[in-house]
């Protein structure tokens, strides 16, 4: 049976893909080699941060204001929650990127925030000890999401939507000729008229021209036991994105597992191959989040409680990958998203579906486009 599109990967980004081509009434056929959800890949470990001011580029804001919408309206279609505002703080030396990008991205897109200092900061949030040179940008909106929910949200609404969705089944390799494109899996063989690659760290293995441009990553994410466990709960404590001279750490108030979460961006720079990454957690991987609780979150440097390895996929710039296939018009591509994709996802799947039914978005994804790398130029 021939499909209008194929989706490979059902993670954070092709499971709204699926969706989203569904609701334009596309015949979709989603194939996933692992479950829905997974621990497996990039979109695991109860909560993802979404924000509005944008340290990393301030045109990622009106892409930012729809994937909201969207993520609401997939709670109504879900009946469950999946997006908490807890506020959010961008900290940093005055003049670093994090703080002068999250207040540009506040300038021009008239986003409502305060500045505030190491001391202020730590009256309104205890659970903080910032140094007195730094400052920290609060912004209302920003709040995180539930990963693994949203993603089974946006899968149940495809299937319901009529979308075939296939688990535990993994696509080796695919061709593409004047009609469409073949497809063939490790249990069978499918024709489609067009293809979405959703595949996350996995994209080179499908499309070795992005070998270089979407490069897999070890992460490591901690939580800890909180010695004040009231200075990090759910509506005491907000979502951070912190740049200090140990690195850029981000982190989260308790939810879910009963800890204070924080992560490293870029962790021990480990390059890793999805398949054989190691997914153990060991002290070199504790000591590495360890420094950042001690310094800037002492009241929540107790016991671990878990640790979890997940795989961040990055292109050079770490701005996303969203194009057509360079030289296969009928493919398309969505990946590379260097950490900070998830909360895209929802919109990035109406930009997908836009691309391959339309051949265009009204979004701006100029920034995104595979014609920024001088290695490959754009396909259609
Ligand atoms: C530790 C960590 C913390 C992060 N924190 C944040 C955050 O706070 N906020 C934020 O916005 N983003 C964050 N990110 C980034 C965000 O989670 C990712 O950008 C996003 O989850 C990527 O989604 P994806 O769909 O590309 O990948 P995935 O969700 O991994 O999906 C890819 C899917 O493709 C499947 N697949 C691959 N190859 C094949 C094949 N050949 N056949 C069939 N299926 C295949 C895989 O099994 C997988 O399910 C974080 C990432 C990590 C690792």
């Amino acid at each position: 049976m021939a499909f209008d599109v194929i989706v490979v990967g059902l993670g954070g980004m092709g499971s709204a893909t699926a969706c989203h081509l569904a609701r334009r009434g596309a015949k979709v056929l989603g194939l996933e080699q692992f479950d829905i959800p997974h621990e497996l890949g990039s979109s695991h470990g109860v909560t993802r941060i979404i924000r509005l001011a944008y340290a990393e580029h301030p045109n990622y804001v009106p892409l930012l204001r729809r994937a909201y919408e969207l993520w609401r309206e997939l709670e109504d279609d879900a009946g469950e929650r999946l997006l908490f505002i807890t506020g959010g703080i961008d900290a940093g030396a005055p003049d670093s990127a994090t703080v002068k990008g999250s207040l540009e991205s506040c300038a021009i897109h008239h986003l409502p925030h305060d500045v505030l200092d190491g001391a202020s900061l730590a009256r309104r949030f205890p659970g903080f000890r910032l140094p007195s040179d730094m400052v920290a940008v609060h912004q209302p909106d920003a709040g995180f999401l539930l990963p693994e929910r949203c993603i089974v949200a946006h899968a149940a609404a495809a299937r319901r939507l009529g979308a075939e969705l296939h688990t535990g089944e993994r696509v080796l390799e695919w061709r593409n000729d004047d009609n469409g494109v073949s497809v063939k899996t490790d249990r069978a063989a499918y024709r489609a008229n067009k293809m979405i690659v959703t595949a996350g760290a996995w994209m080179r293995t499908l499309l070795p021209e992005l070998t270089d441009l979407a490069v897999p990553e070890r992460q490591v994410l901690i939580w800890t036991q909180p010695l004040r466990p009231e200075r990090f709960e759910l509506g005491a404590f907000p979502v951070f994105n912190m740049e200090v001279p140990e690195g850029r750490f981000y982190g989260f108030p308790v939810y879910g597992v009963p800890g204070f979460k924080i992560g490293k961006y870029h962790h021990r720079r480990e390059q890793a191959d999805p398949d054989r990454m190691d997914r153990e957690c060991h002290p070199e991987d504790e000591a590495v989040v360890r420094a950042g609780i001690r310094r800037y979150f002492p009241d929540a440097d107790g016991p671990a409680i878990a640790m979890k390895a997940c795989l961040f996929t990055n292109s050079p710039d770490e701005h996303f990958i969203l194009d057509f296939h360079p030289g296969c018009p009928q493919v398309a591509v969505a990946s590379a998203c260097s950490g900070h994709g998830f909360k895209f996802c929802s919109v990035v799947g109406e930009i997908m579906a836009d691309l391959i039914l339309d051949g265009g978005t009204r979004f701006d994804i100029d920034m995104f486009r595979l014609s920024r790398f001088s290695s490959l130029g754009r396909g259609g």
